[in-house]
């Protein structure tokens, strides 16, 4: 499994940074965002490390699907499956700062459209 020691996300996955973890299997970790957007702000992140969501779906496509999966149960969780939003902002110019694939969970709160 490829993994950057240099990179924040595989930090918190191998646990050498803390996090709120809510949720976490074989594939995934899910952790409480530091700098919340939304009453629920969670984000879900592959132990492997991919540099974006892009290059996660074309590498491995399944485990692009067990991020979204997990995603799902977080809200199911938080209790905001009623309507919830998921992000993965990609590359520099839609604000990634994370180069580590990220889904973020966000609700708890009316998501308007166009995000404001
Ligand atoms: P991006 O802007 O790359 O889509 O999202 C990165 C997210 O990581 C941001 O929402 C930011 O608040 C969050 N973040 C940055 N550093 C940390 C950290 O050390 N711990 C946690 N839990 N979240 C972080
Ligand atoms: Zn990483």
């Amino acid at each position: 499994m490829t993994t950057d020691p240099n990179c924040l996300f595989c930090r918190i996955v191998a646990g050498e940074i803390p996090a709120t973890v809510v949720r976490e299997d074989a594939a995934t970790v899910a952790f409480r965002d530091i700098n919340p957007q939304a009453p629920t702000h969670v984000v879900v992140v592959p132990r492997e490390h991919y540099a974006d969501a892009g290059m996660l779906a074309s590498s491995d496509p399944t485990l692009a699907g067990a991020v979204m999966a997990a995603a799902a149960d977080v809200a199911s969780s938080e209790g905001i499956a009623e309507g919830y939003r998921l992000v993965f902002n990609t590359g520099p110019d839609a604000g990634q700062t994370v180069l580590h694939v990220h889904c973020h969970v966000l609700g708890g709160r009316t998501m308007t459209w166009p995000p404001g």
